[in-house]
């Protein structure tokens, strides 16, 4: 089956969250199970780009509106990911270096689509279906369907998964003449709140939807839709809830090339200690105290405006006898915030702000807990590679994390969870996290086990494929 995932983050070429991950990995998975599949991704101004050798496989000239951009369609030669690799380069709008915040994004996104289809509609053979992540590829679904200039592609199955639903892509209808030309009757499948939503056409249009965990499926239905809720709850016949995977030969502590010192869940006791006592020198902070820490954007989402209140609180509460280290970057009223408590609790908080991928890895094998205040968490990947690592998460009950970490108070219990997106809720989780670390016995116990635990994309990839089959025999 050939299956060409259109994506506008993939590891390791470009990534800025979870989106990257499951791109990155779910192809790679789907190909061992006897698909073909591919990656199609806009191009980037990117390390990876310039350290790898690429092929012009399509190119020409795009008009949008009244705009005209030249466009290359590059494959990588050599496959190395473990999938083919096509990346869009539209010469005045994806040769840039960062992945999202321009003005421009709602031209970037159809430029990109537009193009995708112009080629998938030239090539050889056609996909037996064409799988979408998020609001940057959600206008596809549509356009197969209802241009007048892909009508080539008519029938074939769509798949669009939501990772994250608080992002839609929202633009004004003064962006539909740039669009393929479609027939205006059908325009309310664009529509949402008087705006063309490119999130709620992908779930309108798509033959089916998936979300990132079952869990996160009844929320967006609930109250976690930001305003589709209806929308969701009207096309759950066609929605399931597939919990991700984590690429284990990336996230692996016996290989990871980026740690200090390897190790496994017969060895983790010393080994992990070396991880730890490298973040514990390079933010000078007590090696024999626990250590807590939290990888993430800072976005009201990861509840990473409670931070400051959160070590703050814990740190007082426990006369000193904890410490934090937060890396991650985004809101900078947050940033500010956390380098104000920072000078005031040298010793006990260190904090780095940016995108750091080899210092994330070594924070999920040094550290001993990994705290996810989230208020949405639609699968969350974090606290699958902190299990994975031996680090035990104290995650916030909802979404993903509330599907993959129950409680040590429960049967087969992982992590701590709290109820409450709030200082109180995850101060309480980082009291009981703490107490527990004092049982030794226990803890090692816990931690063993949840480095044991498989992870892996392979059930979530079968899953998907059965969807696929399903929908290509509805066909
Ligand atoms: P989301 O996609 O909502 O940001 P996920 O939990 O699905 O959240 O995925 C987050 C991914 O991004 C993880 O791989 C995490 O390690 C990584 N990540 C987030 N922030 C940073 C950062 N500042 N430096 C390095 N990696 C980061």
């Amino acid at each position: 089956m050939k299956i060409y995932h259109l994506s506008a983050e993939c590891y390791p070429i470009a990534k800025v969250g979870g989106l990257a991950d499951v791109v990155g990995a779910l192809p790679k998975y789907q190909n061992r199970l006897g698909c073909e599949a591919y990656v199609v991704m806009p191009w980037y101004d990117r390390p990876f780009i310039k350290d790898h050798k690429f092929e012009n496989v399509f190119d020409g000239t795009v008009v949008l509106k009244n705009l005209q951009f030249k466009f290359k369609v590059l494959k990588e030669k050599k496959n190395s990911l473990g999938f083919a690799l096509y990346l869009i380069k539209i010469d005045g709008l994806t040769d840039r270096p960062n992945v999202y915040g321009y003005e421009d994004a709602a031209l970037q996104y159809i430029g990109f689509q537009t193009i995708a289809l112009y080629w998938i509609r030239e090539s050889k053979e056609l996909p037996d279906l064409v799988h979408c992540h998020d609001h940057h590829t959600g206008l596809v679904p549509f356009l197969m369907n209802y241009s007048s200039e892909f009508e080539k592609l008519r029938g074939i199955p769509t798949v669009t998964t939501i990772h994250n639903g608080q992002y839609q892509g929202q633009m004004g209808w003064e962006m539909v003449n740039y669009l393929p030309n479609f027939n205006l009757t059908d325009g309310g499948l664009l529509d949402w709140d008087d705006c063309i939503n490119p999130m709620a056409a992908a779930v309108k249009c798509a033959n089916a939807f998936t979300t990132v965990s079952e869990g996160y499926l009844k929320e967006l239905m609930d109250d976690k839709g930001a305003g589709l809720e209806d929308l969701y709850r009207q096309e759950s016949q066609k929605a399931h809830g597939i919990v991700n995977g984590i690429d284990t030969e990336v996230w692996n502590p016996e290989t990871d090339k980026y740690l200090i010192e390897n190790y496994t869940s017969a060895n983790f006791v010393t080994k992990k200690r070396a991880n730890k006592k490298e973040l514990c020198e390079r933010y000078k902070l007590n090696e024999g105290l626990p250590l807590i820490s939290f990888i993430g954007r800072f976005a009201a989402e990861k509840g990473a405006d409670l931070l400051p209140g959160i070590i703050e609180r814990a740190i007082m509460e426990r006369s000193g006898d904890v410490n934090f280290l937060v890396l991650g970057s985004g809101d900078p009223a947050v940033e500010q915030k956390l380098w104000d408590i920072h000078h005031r609790f040298i010793g006990n908080f260190g904090l780095e702000t940016g995108y750091n991928e080899p210092l994330s890895h070594i924070i999920y094998a040094g550290s001993d807990y990994l705290l996810m205040p989230s208020r949405v968490e639609p699968c969350g990947l974090n606290q699958m590679y902190s299990m994975r690592y031996g680090t035990v998460p104290i995650v916030r009950k909802t979404g993903g994390l509330n599907d993959t970490v129950p409680d040590i108070d429960e049967k087969d219990g992982r992590g701590i969870q709290f109820n409450d997106a709030d200082e109180n809720g995850a101060v309480w989780a980082i009291h009981k996290a703490l107490d527990f670390e004092n049982d030794t016995k226990n803890s090692r116990k816990l931690r063993r086990s949840i480095m044991k635990i498989d992870f892996s994309w392979e059930k979530s990839a079968q899953k998907y494929l059965a969807l696929y089959e399903n929908l290509k025999q509805q066909r």
